[in-house]
């Protein structure tokens, strides 16, 4: 089961996809957490990106795929991984789709957690208030929403045109959203095996 977890920020796609990674015992792989650990730990990819991440700018594809393919490297992500964060361009999903066809495998599905600009502003914008991190200002907000929508949307037709994308309703309370993306990840999975059968 290869999960990939796209929704704009704000979303709720961290809380959620820990969640589901941890019920489906797959490796999750959020590459904010990455990023953010390593500007934490004060490493020369730290000192790189930190002044992007908190621009709210994406860093370069080149060392973000680099990052990502090290990590599903690791023995816990050879059969079972939730990315978070990653695939953002075409060209990592690109980069990502030809990494695991030299592992004979593909991404399972593609899971799009969705919900309303309003909802999302205000999610982000008491999360700002809330001063829980760095990028998380009214001005940055703006910022990685417009990079969503010019760099990341396009992913919903690149997975659609392979016939992954699954849309979830991320509004509702923590449980409910869980439930929902279960049933669809449920679906997804006997789907692959009776396609792979
Ligand atoms: P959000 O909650 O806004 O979705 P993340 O925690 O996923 O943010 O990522 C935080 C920041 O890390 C991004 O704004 C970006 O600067 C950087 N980043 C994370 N993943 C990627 C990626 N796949 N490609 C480029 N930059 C990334």
């Amino acid at each position: 089961m290869l999960i990939v977890f796209l929704g704009p920020p704000g979303v709720g796609k961290g809380t959620q996809g820990s969640r589901i990674a941890t019920h489906l015992k797959a490796a999750h792989i959020s590459t904010g957490d990455m990023l953010r650990q390593q500007v934490e730990d004060g490493s020369e990819i730290g000192k790189k990106v930190s002044s992007i991440l908190e621009a709210g700018k994406l860093v370069s594809d080149d060392l973000i795929v680099e990052l990502v393919e090290s990590r599903l490297s690791q023995e816990d992500a050879k059969e079972r991984f939730l990315l978070d964060g990653f695939p953002r361009t075409i060209f990592q999903a690109e980069a990502l789709d030809s990494f695991l066809a030299k592992r004979n495998q593909e991404v399972t599905v593609a899971m799009l957690l969705v919900a309303d600009k309003e909802e999302i502003l205000r999610r982000l914008m008491a999360r700002a208030k809330a001063e829980g991190r760095a990028d998380d200002t009214p001005e940055t907000v703006a910022q990685r929403l417009d990079v969503y929508h010019n760099q990341t949307k396009p992913l919903v037709g690149y997975y659609e045109q392979l016939g992954k994308l699954q849309r979830v309703d991320g509004v509702g309370t923590i449980g409910e959203v869980f439930d929902r993306l279960l049933k669809v990840l449920d679906e997804s999975t006997s789907a692959s095996e009776s396609t792979s059968s």
